[in-house]
């Protein structure tokens, strides 16, 4: 069974692999065997990003992407497959926050956030099934959140947007079954990264770590069972559920 967890001979693109979570799951899914498509807007961060896989004795390649714009996804797409062959997993892992009280968001803060989170996973979703209905199927994960299940302050478009993502998981889903495609969604809680350490660090930060029933954050590997099983044929029976990574923050 063990095996089954394993990745060699696949390939999987990445969105957001630029940094923090992504490029944490980028590096963990080419240890597992996979070849990595690592997509995002910084391409600099990219080619490091791509040479530190490749120096660990892995296959990577980079390529510019923005969610958001449904060309630039479809040419990713192509220049992954013309690197790495076709795309058997996709993470969908790009996302932005834009803090704010409810009453001073704009319409360009909603577009933005929304775009990016749920858009995104939508376009890149929709161009990678159809390409892997085209070669015997493939694993489509969603990176969702504990606030798409859960409401905190500031960040009503954020909720929303991974609210939705969860019951856009469910739908291509059910839709996506007969074409051998599965689609599910992982929930992570209040994850330690680069761009966040600051903030958990300060006494608000603090004060939301006493809310996890495990009394600490999450650190990136402690999401890479989750992100194997999905990724890998160990989850061959699963497809439109929500698997939530969070130490028991969402238990109250
Ligand atoms: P970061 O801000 O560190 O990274 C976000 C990534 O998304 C960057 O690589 C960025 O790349 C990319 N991105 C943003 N906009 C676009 C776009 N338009 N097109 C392509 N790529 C884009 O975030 P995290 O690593 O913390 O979070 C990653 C995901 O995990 C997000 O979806 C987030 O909502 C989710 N999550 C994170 C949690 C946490 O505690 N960290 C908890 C729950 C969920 P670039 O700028 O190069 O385009």
């Amino acid at each position: 069974m063990a095996d089954a967890f394993n990745l060699t001979g696949r390939t999987a693109l990445v969105t957001g692999a630029s940094q923090g979570l992504g490029a944490g799951f980028a590096v963990t899914l080419a240890a597992a065997g996979a070849k990595v498509a690592l997509a995002a807007r910084q391409a600099g961060k990219l080619a490091e990003l791509q040479k530190t896989i490749e120096d660990a004795g892995g296959t990577a390649h980079a390529v510019a992407m923005d969610v958001t714009d449904a060309a630039s996804v479809r040419a990713a797409f192509d220049d992954a497959e013309a690197a790495l062959g076709p795309v058997d997993v996709l993470v969908n892992n790009a996302g932005i926050a834009i803090p704010k009280p409810f009453l001073e968001v704009t319409e360009a803060d909603w577009d933005a956030v929304v775009d990016t989170n749920l858009k995104g996973c939508f376009l890149a979703g929709q161009e990678a099934a159809r390409r892997m209905s085209q070669h015997g199927g493939g694993s489509i994960i969603n990176i969702s959140s504990v606030l798409g299940q859960q409401v905190i302050g500031q960040l009503a478009s954020y909720c929303a947007s991974k609210a939705g993502l969860i019951h856009l998981t469910k739908a291509m889903g059910l839709e996506l079954a007969r074409v051998g495609v599965r689609v599910n969604a992982i929930c992570p809680g209040y994850i330690e990264t680069p761009m966040n350490s600051e903030f958990f660090h300060s006494p608000a930060g603090e004060k939301l770590v006493k809310g996890i029933a495990q009394r600490r954050l999450g650190q990136a590997d402690d999401l890479d069972g989750a992100l194997l099983l999905l990724a890998s044929d160990a989850s061959r029976y699963m497809t439109g559920t929500v698997v939530t990574v969070d130490g028991g923050f969402l238990l109250g």
